[in-house]
């Protein structure tokens, strides 16, 4: 204990180590349990991040943790693989029961890119088309497939070609949606319904809008959930916000109870069908991790533990106590502008400030990177504070929590009490957050003439 980050960097990855070490987020963690990671002072870090989302129920939940132990000791066999398993047609029945009945059949696999690639390939199969249409902004992960339908070019940059037959749209634009349908080769226009990258999603009916138009020209339409899905937005499903009926969603993350990694695709029996259309196709979508044991448990304890404990009414209330609360930061720091929230799923965006000194920093780091004022607030609430928050994304004003479902009013205000006083901090231009910006500058300069990427945060 305490050679993690010397480890990292003589045989992971160094630059990430590198990064961490400049954002001064390279705290050692013994130990964790609910919200909360302990280092090994026993101090407490409240935990605003949650793995990206994966810890929808909090760190080493007892039921979770117990589903485990209670696979392993029945010595079940596992991954036969031809055979159908218990566990596996239990969760995917219980995956049907909370989704809409149009989603009936269910496909597993590891990981959130991984049920994206998946959903591709089912939309193209289902259609017989090539084209993915998705939304400027976006992320549906780093596997091939799923980056080439990533509308975030930082990711893209170094890694094509990609995939040839994609569209990117503007969130809202529908004009250029209908003109992409049109051409009649779209096989299926993917949407997160809440954007991850910066908490974006739309005010009115767009997303309705777009849906009518794919099934006017023939286009599934699929909501990543990956994020969003089992409660996040203080809904079990994000699509439910707007009361669309998905043809395809993909889920990860959270589905893991935060042990072993978990994905799903669900679709209609239809849509699935055409993908495994012969016998001779039974397995031409698969993957041999996909229906383990250990996996399935979790994903059963998870889906039990959010109906047992009432998780997504949990998250909606806290989730209206924590944005009332964060409302009143708009009006008092000159430096906010908006806040976005859907449930537990949270992004304060920062402006240029009207006083002339605070105008002048702001533009001196903005020269720079985007992304570095974000990053001058973070930091202060992890060592100030220890509250774990990420920067929102790439080059943008906006910080972004994605706290456990599980919390209530305390760490809701432990964590806006600390946002006030780090705010309050970042007006004063001679003090030593700005400092620390200042810092963050000398170490971007020198990296770029390294031609090394420091990104604005370990965000993903
Ligand atoms: N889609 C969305 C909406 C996501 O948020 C993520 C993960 N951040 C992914 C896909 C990719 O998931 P994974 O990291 O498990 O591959």
């Amino acid at each position: 204990m305490g050679e993690n980050y010397s480890l990292h960097e003589q045989h992971i990855n160094q630059t990430l180590v590198n990064v961490q070490r400049t954002i001064g987020f390279d705290k050692v963690y013994v130990r964790a349990e609910g919200a909360y990671l302990f280092d090994a002072e026993g101090n407490d870090y409240l935990d605003f991040l949650s793995g990206y989302s994966v810890y929808n129920l909090g760190r080493n939940h007892p039921v979770i943790k117990k589903a485990l132990h209670d696979v392993l000791d029945m010595d079940l066999p596992n991954m036969v693989q031809l055979d159908c398993s218990l566990l596996s047609g239990l969760l995917a029945e219980a995956l049907v029961a909370i989704t809409p009945p149009q989603l009936q059949a269910v496909f597993f696999c590891n990981s959130g890119t991984e049920a994206v690639e998946g959903a591709i390939k089912f939309a193209r199969a289902a259609t017989g088309r090539a084209r993915i249409v998705s939304l400027e902004g976006s992320y549906h992960g780093l596997s091939l497939g799923s980056l080439s339908i990533t509308g975030t070019t930082s990711f893209t940059e170094g890694f094509g070609p990609l995939l040839a037959d994609v569209g990117l749209v503007k969130m809202g634009d529908l004009d250029v949606l209908e003109s992409l349908l049109k051409v009649g080769d779209v096989a299926a226009f993917i949407v997160e319904p809440v954007q991850g990258k910066g908490v974006k999603y739309p005010k009115d009916d767009y997303f309705q809008q777009a849906q009518a138009l794919c099934r006017k020209y023939g286009a599934l339409f699929i909501c990543d959930e990956i994020q969003t899905g089992l409660g996040r937005t203080g809904k079990m499903f994000a699509f439910e916000h707007w009361n669309l009926e998905p043809d395809i969603i993909t889920i990860a993350k959270s589905l893991s109870g935060g042990y072993v990694p978990c994905g799903a695709i669900m679709t209609s029996r239809e849509i699935y069908q055409k993908t495994f259309s012969r016998l001779d196709r039974c397995v031409v979508h698969s993957t041999t991790f996909g229906r383990n044991n250990l996996a399935m448990a979790c994903g059963l304890a998870t889906l039990s533990v959010l109906r047992d404990e009432q998780i997504v009414r949990n998250t909606e209330a806290v989730g209206g106590y924590l944005g009332q609360r964060l409302a009143v930061m708009t009006g008092r720091h000159p430096f906010v502008k908006e806040v976005r929230i859907k449930g537990l799923m949270c992004a304060i965006e920062f402006q240029e400030p009207a006083d002339l000194a605070m105008k002048m920093a702001w533009k001196f780091l903005h020269t720079i990177d985007r992304g570095l004022f974000s990053q001058m607030i973070v930091t202060p609430l992890l060592s100030r504070h220890r509250v774990l928050a990420m920067v929102a994304g790439h080059n943008m004003d906006v910080i972004k929590i994605l706290p456990p479902l599980t919390i209530g009013k305390r760490e809701v205000d432990r964590f806006v009490d600390g946002l006030d006083d780090v705010l309050g901090h970042a007006r004063k231009v001679h003090g030593p957050m700005w400092e620390l910006g200042r810092n963050f500058v000398s170490k971007a300069l020198k990296s770029r003439k390294r031609r090394t990427n420091v990104p604005a945060g370990a965000g993903a």
